[in-house]
């Protein structure tokens, strides 16, 4: 029989230590997650690279801390790019750390969106878990995760149906969706603040659009994000009136999120299949309703009239016009759905009745409420 608390390996994603925000959502996820398995009583190692810091530490957590240098992310390589692995990467290395501890613990989760956990999947006799960030950003990612998840199935987890619909599966996907600590963000009950925006800044976000939408309003638009892409943000600024975006830079999560909810509004515009969209569930913890493209993880997280509104991708008019419909949105029905969904209390059990179902190999589908 399957004990009740597991030793369990969470490895990092390589792109960034946790904090640096080039990681992006997943580094929110790992740091909530732990947490939430710490709660249920697990003992967990954290490999992740030099420089990561938790904001908590617990007797039941150890971090092994991985030098080296990063991996290029996916999502700015061309769909047809071979894997690389830059000298002296953290990717390898972290792997050497985890196949050294595996015989100790019941199983490894990966967080990395990369080739080489994948590809190991299917070589060592070892249980890798796979909770997989991205929609299908490249063909040889696609060719990979497709693959371990018609040969173990129940080793691969995604945050949204329509993220795991990039790629090309024989069974129910098993989805976890997302989650965030309660604590962490304060319901704010301000109707009247101003529009919000948040996420990385890069093309794939879409940040031109909600300028736009701002722009005809003739509202400022608040800006949080890693400027990942100064190119893209010096075209934006260009193209549009001064003044319109507010660029509020990179925060830690306890002053994000107070700014946030100072919101009326919160605009989603992304232009890829986003896997889930962390600032989305972020805004609604806070009380902020959200407007989205309905593409990706957003058309999921979003209750359509009830905590916010889903628009057609690029429809600037359909934005336009639920921002003007946004104060029919009960501000309580974000919160509610926040901690219905996307605690990371919850999420923890969602990942662990997943970790559990593996370690039985015993497939389930769809893990969310
Ligand atoms: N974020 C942050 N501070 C900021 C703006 C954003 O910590 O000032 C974080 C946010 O909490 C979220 C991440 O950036 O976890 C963006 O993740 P998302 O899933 O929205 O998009 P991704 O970058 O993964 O594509």
């Amino acid at each position: 029989m399957l004990k009740t608390k597991l030793k369990l390996i969470l490895v990092s994603t390589p792109i960034g230590f946790l904090g640096s925000g080039k990681g992006g959502g997943v580094e929110l996820t790992i740091i909530s997650l732990i947490k939430g398995l710490l709660f249920l009583g697990h003992e967990i190692i954290l490999i992740a690279p030099e420089g990561t810091k938790l904001p908590f530490d617990n007797e039941h957590l150890e971090i092994r801390l991985v030098e080296g240098i990063d991996q290029p992310s996916w999502q700015h390589q061309s769909k047809e790019s071979p894997v690389s692995i830059p000298c002296n990467s953290v990717l390898p290395k972290s792997w050497e750390i985890a196949m050294e501890l595996a015989d100790r613990y019941d199983a490894i989760i990966n967080f990395a969106y990369d080739w080489l956990p994948l590809w190991l999947t299917k070589i060592v006799d070892i249980k890798i878990f796979h909770l997989i960030s991205m929609g299908a950003e490249s063909l040889v990612m696609k060719e990979i995760i497709s693959e371990v998840s018609q040969l173990m199935p129940f080793q691969i987890a995604f945050h949204s149906r329509r993220q795991s619909q990039d790629y090309l599966l024989n069974t129910d996907p098993i989805i976890v969706g997302n989650g965030f600590d309660n604590e962490d963000y304060f319901f704010n009950k301000n109707e009247n603040g101003p529009l919000g925006w948040a996420g990385r800044i890069a093309p794939e976000k879409g940040l031109e659009d909600a300028v736009k939408v701002a722009s005809y309003l003739g509202e400022k638009l608040l800006v949080w994000g890693l400027l990942e892409n100064k190119e893209y943000a010096s075209k934006i600024e260009k193209d549009f009136r001064q003044g319109i975006i507010e660029w509020k830079g990179f925060l830690p999560t306890d002053e994000f999120q107070k700014q946030l909810g100072r919101c009326r509004a919160f605009l989603n515009t992304p232009k890829w299949n986003e896997a889930y969209g962390n600032v989305i569930a972020e805004a609604m913890a806070c009380g902020v309703p959200v407007i989205a493209y309905d593409l990706g993880g957003p058309g999921e997280l979003i209750e359509d009239g009830i905590n916010g509104f889903l628009v057609q991708p690029n429809d600037i008019e359909g934005m336009i016009k639920a921002i003007k419909s946004v104060s029919k949105i009960k501000r309580h029905n974000c919160r509610a759905w926040f901690e219905k969904k996307a605690s990371n209390k919850v999420f923890a059990k969602r990942v662990e009745s997943w970790i559990k179902k593996g370690l039985n190999k015993n497939l389930s589908g769809n893990l969310q409420d």
